[in-house]
């Protein structure tokens, strides 16, 4: 395993690209995890999703009841007309905090590390940080929002 650096800056191009499914779970894809956790471990941050570090597969991991999460292939069927306004950093934008309002509950699909589909509800922050990763990987950062204020 090993902490791979972090691409930072709103204008770098990796971080605007949107990403690509992943068709199955092979060594590769999980390698890329083990990594991508041992990263954001190091760094310290809730959650981590693969153009961060460069990738361009469908993926992120978050921090869902206190568990750093793999979400391979992750897509927000529902989304609650009740938002929530609160800070969010990103490990991409040291320094910078955006006020974003998200919705409260979410329905997320996602495959898991074994290749399983999987479905669940989320509410408050664990909601709030998968929205988070999941704009990472079309390409949507948190500044993006402080432009329509
Ligand atoms: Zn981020």
């Amino acid at each position: 395993m090993s902490v791979l650096p972090i691409l930072i800056g709103a204008d770098h191009p990796m971080l605007r690209k949107k990403t690509k499914p992943v068709a199955k779970v092979t060594k590769e894809i999980l390698k890329l995890l083990k990594d991508m956790q041992e990263t954001v471990k190091d760094a310290d941050g809730a959650g981590i999703a693969a153009p961060q570090i460069g990738r361009t597969e469908r993926i992120c991991l978050a921090l869902i009841s206190g568990k750093m999460i793999p979400l391979i292939n992750p897509k927000i069927t529902a989304k609650s007309k009740e938002q929530e306004t609160a800070e969010e950093g990103c490990l991409s934008l040291p320094g910078i905090a955006v006020s974003i309002p998200r919705s409260v509950e979410i329905t997320l699909k996602y495959m898991d590390a074994k290749g399983k589909p999987q479905e669940r509800k989320l509410r408050d922050f664990d909601a709030r940080v998968v929205q988070h990763e999941v704009d990472h990987l079309e390409g949507v950062l948190i500044v993006d929002y402080a432009q329509n204020i």
